[in-house]
């Protein structure tokens, strides 16, 4: 028998067969074979324990920083303190969770980690969030799009695609609930997916806005299915946008593998202190609230706003944004900007003309706008 030789990948090792690596994880035969092969950067030790003198920084805090670990310091790469309270906030192990500054960055290592350049697809389904087209594009891999389906209020079409897949099509970004269209998809469409994908793609569940939904996260599902990739973020529900931090949950391997990649000290020692005095059991309990509210006034509001006669239909939505198809959406837009507020023209993607894409805001926000389409349209306010 041949003694098992030591993969350059992290903390696996892998037997190897007639010269060959034979991956013990069976999804990871789906990245790319130079990124399993890669030599990741050997940044500076983590050793709290001892005074620095191997990272080359300045010994001295600069007057007036304000940080708990001292911005002088290179931080923590994945801050073990951080890793374990996101793995809680999501209730998955701490191994299935990889930080990274948004969602975006998220996006961008699959993309990286998984696609080949010229031969690698992603699979999208639009109207969409833009960045996952935008990071394949980056890369150099191809993008095959598979509309919603407008008809059945933008629900996702999973025969579609499932025959839509090619050779090389590694990714297949589900947003849920959708951005711009706001609707949220079932979880039992995200497991077919998963099933019908297994040893072909990654099936990855975009849950920037799930706790607007009052729906659980597929992150349940996550011990079930190694090609399941479920990225959160802090910037909706928890108003840290500004923070810039998001959570990919994935199979310990997948998160093992982004990690190669990932820049050195990808989160700032700003973001993580932030986050973690943030996002305590108190402040959880305000973001419970204010989502309650959000949910209100973005309830009032499709009331309201279907209403007015310069709309013509407003989609029902499970996040915290309306999408509202108008007669008129330069006259829509207008008349936001005249009462000092500016909404989203969507128009560039195919299926949302005569739209724009409203954020619930705070009941004096939500009550300005109203008012200021309610003149635009000629009706009483
Ligand atoms: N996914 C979706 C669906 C989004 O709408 C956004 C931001 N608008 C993101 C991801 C990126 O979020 P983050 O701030 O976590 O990078």
């Amino acid at each position: 028998m041949r003694t098992p030789t030591p993969c350059k990948f992290v903390s696996l090792t892998y037997p190897a067969v007639d010269g060959r690596i034979t991956l013990m994880t069976k999804v990871l035969e789906l990245a790319r074979p130079d990124i399993l092969a890669l030599q990741p950067y050997q940044h500076a030790a983590w050793e709290p324990s001892l005074e620095r003198m191997h990272a080359n920084e300045m010994p001295w805090r600069a007057n007036g920083d304000p940080s708990r670990a001292g911005l002088n310091r290179y931080p923590e790469p994945q801050p073990a303190e951080l890793i374990d309270h996101l793995a809680q906030l999501y209730g998955v192990a701490p191994e299935n969770v990889l930080a990274g500054r948004g969602s975006d960055e998220g996006i961008d290592l699959l993309v990286r980690a998984f696609c080949r350049a010229e031969h690698d697809s992603v699979l999208i389904c639009p109207p969409t969030f833009g960045m996952y087209k935008v990071s394949a594009r980056i890369q150099g891999a191809g993008v095959i799009e598979v509309p919603l389906s407008k008809e059945r209020g933008f629900a996702l079409d999973v025969t579609a695609v499932l025959a839509a897949w090619r050779p090389g099509t590694k990714l297949v970004f589900v947003c849920s609930p959708n951005n711009p269209t706001g609707n949220l998809v079932p979880a039992a469409e995200i497991e077919r997916l998963c099933q019908e994908l297994s040893g072909r793609a990654l099936v990855v569940v975009d849950e920037a806005y799930i706790e607007f939904a009052e729906a659980p996260s597929v992150t349940a599902l996550l011990p079930r299915y190694e090609n399941l990739v479920v990225l959160r973020t802090l910037s909706k529900a928890y108003a840290l946008a500004g923070a810039r931090c998001g959570a990919l949950l994935a199979h310990a391997d997948i998160v093992s593998l982004l990690a190669r990649v990932i820049t050195p000290y990808a989160l700032p020692t700003s973001t993580v202190e932030s986050v973690l005095a943030l996002t305590d059991k108190a402040h959880q309990t305000e973001a419970a609230q204010r989502i309650q509210t959000i949910l209100q006034e973005r309830a009032r509001l499709e009331i309201e706003l279907a209403r007015l006669p310069l709309v013509r239909r407003v989609w029902h939505s499970a996040a915290n944004f309306l999408l509202v198809e108008c007669t008129d959406a330069d006259r829509v837009l207008r008349a936001a900007a005249g009462v000092g507020l500016i909404i989203r023209d969507p128009r560039s993607q195919a299926g949302l003309a005569n739209c724009v894409r409203i954020s619930v805001g705070t009941p004096e926000h939500n009550e300005r706008l109203l008012r200021g389409l309610a003149q635009a349209s000629g009706a009483a306010a």
